[in-house]
C-alpha cells in the first residue's frame, strides 16, 4: 500500500513538473492571408483546405471588427481589443493638426501608431517567459514600450507579394525557428489574396489562381510540419483580416464624388477619402453639423458623428478617429473630388455584409478533428491563442468560451487540474484505514 502511495505522490510531482514546463512546451503558429474572403475556397479546387477541414477546425465564417482594413483588423486579432480600444484607426498613421499621412507599408515600422498601451500577444508572451517572432505580419515591427518582438522579420518596399517559392522558403523558415531555436509563437503574413482582389476583383480567374496556390502553400505547410517533427507539438491558425467586394462603377452606378456634397476644401481641416468603403473627416472649427448635414444628403453613404455611432461598432470611443466618420454602401468608393481610383475590389465597408467576412482554420495537437465551427467575431481569436500557449491574457474583449469547444477536452492536454483531483481522489481512498 505504502508503494502505492509513493507512486502516485511520484507521478503527482511529474505532473507538477509538466504543468511547470508546460507553457515553455507550447507552440503556435499563427497565419494570415491579406483579404481571403470567407467564400473564396468555394468556386475552386482546394484539396489541402478541404483535407484541413477533416483533420481540424473550420469555422463557417469570421468577423472582422468594424473598420475592416488590413491594420486595425490584426490588430484586433493580435490584441483581442476593439478598434476603439487599440487605436489603429486606419492603415495609415495620420495626424489631423498637421496633416501627416503616412502610407501603409511605411507606417508597419512607426511604432508611434501601434504603441498606444496595449500589449499585443508577443509582447504578453515574451513576458511570460515565451520566446515569438513575427514575419511580416502588421503590428510586428513596433516596439511596445521600448520593448520589441523576439525575432522581427519585415517586408519591403515595393516587394512582390505572390512568389510561390518565397512562400515556401518563408515556411521553412518559421519552421526551423519552432523545430531548432525552440520559438512558442510565431505570426506569419501574407499579403495575398488582398492584392490580387483589388487589382482584379473577388471575381477575376486570378484571384481563383492565387487561392490554388494558396492552397498548395497550406499542403507544403503540412508536408513541412512533418519534415521538422512538429506534428505533435504545433498548433496552427489560419486566418485573415477582412473579405473583398466588388468596387461599382459606371455606368452601373452613380459613383460618390463627396466634394458635390461639400466643399470640402472650405469645411473640412483634414480628410481620409479615396481609400475604398471607409472615410474619415476633421470639421473645421464649428463646421461639424453643416459638414454632417451635407453628408447625410449624400446618396449611398453613411455618414456618423463619431460620438453618436452605434456601440456595437466599437469605434465611438476612440480618441484618434476624427470627429466624422463614413461608411460607403457595399462596393462604393468614396472618392473626394474626381474618380482617379483604380481598384476593382475593395473592403473597409461594415462588418456585416457577407463580403466582409473572412476565414478561420485551425489544425494541430490541441484542436478537434471535423469540428465546424459557428461563426464568430475574430476578437475572440486572442484568448483562444492564450489558451494554447498556457499564458495569462492582459486585459481584452474576447471571450474563450466562444471557441473552446474546438479544442480536445477544453484544450488542456496532458496534466491539467483533472489529473490532479483524480490524484487526490485516489489518495484519499489509499488513506482510509
Ligand atoms: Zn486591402
Amino acid at each position: 500500500m505504502r508503494l502505492q502511495v509513493l507512486l502516485l505522490l511520484t507521478a503527482a510531482g511529474c505532473a507538477v513538473g509538466r504543468s511547470l514546463r508546460k507553457s515553455a512546451d507550447k507552440k503556435l503558429l499563427l497565419i494570415s492571408f491579406d483579404g481571403f474572403r470567407w467564400d473564396y475556397d468555394q468556386d475552386v479546387d482546394t484539396p489541402n483546405l478541404d483535407q484541413l477541414v477533416v483533420d481540424g477546425v473550420k469555422a463557417k465564417y469570421i468577423t472582422p471588427p468594424m473598420l475592416t482594413m488590413t491594420s486595425p483588423s490584426h490588430f484586433t486579432t493580435i490584441t483581442g481589443r476593439w478598434v476603439e480600444d487599440h487605436e489603429v484607426v486606419h492603415n495609415m498613421m495620420f495626424n489631423t493638426t498637421t496633416n501627416l499621412k503616412v502610407p501603409h507599408k511605411q507606417t508597419l515600422s512607426r511604432s508611434e501608431w501601434w504603441d498606444t498601451g496595449v500589449p499585443p500577444l508577443w509582447i504578453t508572451a515574451q513576458n511570460q517567459g515565451l520566446k515569438t517572432a513575427s514575419f511580416f505580419f502588421p503590428g510586428g515591427g513596433a516596439n511596445y514600450s521600448g520593448q520589441s518582438v523576439n525575432r522581427v522579420v519585415m517586408e519591403e518596399a515595393g516587394f512582390p507579394d505572390d512568389n510561390e517559392t518565397e512562400w515556401q522558403q518563408n515556411i521553412d523558415t518559421v519552421l526551423s525557428w519552432f523545430s531548432q531555436e525552440n520559438f512558442n509563437l510565431v505570426t506569419l503574413y501574407y499579403g495575398e489574396p488582398d492584392n490580387v482582389g483589388h487589382a482584379k476583383g473577388p471575381d477575376h480567374p486570378r484571384r481563383k489562381e492565387i487561392i490554388q496556390q494558396i492552397d498548395r502553400t497550406i499542403g507544403y505547410l503540412r508536408t513541412a510540419i512533418h519534415r521538422h517533427q512538429l506534428t505533435d507539438s504545433l498548433d496552427v491558425i489560419i486566418t485573415s483580416d477582412h473579405g473583398m467586394t466588388t468596387v461599382k462603377k459606371r455606368p452601373l452606378v452613380d459613383e460618390i464624388v463627396l466634394n458635390k456634397y461639400l466643399n470640402l476644401l472650405k469645411l473640412a481641416s483634414f480628410e481620409i477619402l479615396d481609400y475604398g468603403g471607409f472615410g474619415v473627416l476633421t470639421p473645421r472649427p464649428g463646421m461639424e453639423q453643416e459638414v454632417f448635414d451635407a453628408l447625410s444628403m449624400a446618396p449611398n453613404l453613411t455618414v456618423y458623428k463619431k460620438h453618436e455611432m452605434p456601440a456595437s461598432f466599437h469605434l465611438g470611443r476612440s480618441e484618434r478617429l476624427p470627429p466624422i466618420v463614413v461608411i460607403a454602401d457595399l462596393g462604393f468608393n468614396l472618392n473626394s473630388r474626381f474618380i482617379v481610383y483604380v481598384n476593382k475590389g475593395d473592403h473597409g465597408f461594415h462588418n456585416h455584409h457577407m463580403d466582409m467576412k473572412t476565414i478561420f482554420r485551425a489544425f494541430g495537437p490541441s484542436f478537434k478533428q471535423n469540428f465546424l465551427s459557428e461563426p464568430f467575431d475574430s476578437v475572440h481569436i486572442y484568448p483562444l491563442m492564450c489558451k494554447l500557449l498556457q499564458i495569462q491574457p492582459a486585459p481584452h474583449n474576447g471571450s474563450l468560451s466562444v471557441t473552446e469547444d474546438m479544442l480536445r477536452s477544453g484544450g488542456t492536454r496532458g496534466t491539467g487540474p483533472t489529473v490532479w483531483i483524480l490524484l487526490l481522489s485516489l489518495l484519499s481512498r489509499l488513506t482510509v484505514p
